[in-house]
């Protein structure tokens, strides 16, 4: 065994495009769930009080100041220092990336819609799903970060011409 622990989680984003490409898998693998039905594409809205939202047909959507240009930011920013209100704006954008993944998570012999079946013939079963899902994204957003920090190292390749 030649492998180093520390390789095998050393699979960080270096970019905003990276981190959104690979979103699905990364909340997928550290919640150790079966697949993720997101359908690969997410896209910007600008809804009064609205962060994200996965919807049942697997789209992500996700506010365009809030949590697109937040990030945006966070990897053009890389390697610079930030004030302390600037990074908790980074984490509360990445805890909806993962908030709204982790909604999209099945277990092994379950399915997406076997879910909605059940929120859809119990509504009152939503507001704890989204309870269920916040608590986990918070305890778990750690683990994100580590994943999808960008990396200091690579700053020099956004100072283009
Ligand atoms: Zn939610």
């Amino acid at each position: 065994m030649t492998s180093r622990p520390a390789d095998a989680h050393d699979h960080r984003r270096a970019t905003f495009a990276e981190l959104m490409a690979h979103q699905a898998d990364d909340v997928r693998e550290i919640a150790g769930a079966d697949r993720s039905n997101w359908r690969g594409t997410y896209e910007g809205v600008s809804e009064r009080r609205l962060r994200g939202r996965a919807t049942w047909a697997g789209r992500l959507q996700y506010d365009h100041r809030e949590v697109i240009g937040c990030l945006q930011e966070m990897y053009e920013r890389a390697g610079q220092r930030h004030d302390e209100p600037t990074l908790i704006r980074y984490r509360s954008a990445l805890r909806t990336v993962v908030h709204e993944n982790a909604h999209l998570l099945s277990a092994r012999g379950t399915t997406h819609t076997q879910g909605k079946m059940a929120v859809e013939s119990q509504p009152e079963t939503h507001a704890l799903e989204e309870g269920v899902t916040e608590l986990w994204a918070q305890r778990n957003l750690n683990a994100f970060h580590r994943q999808n920090r960008p990396r200091s190292s690579r700053a020099e390749h956004s100072t283009g011409p």
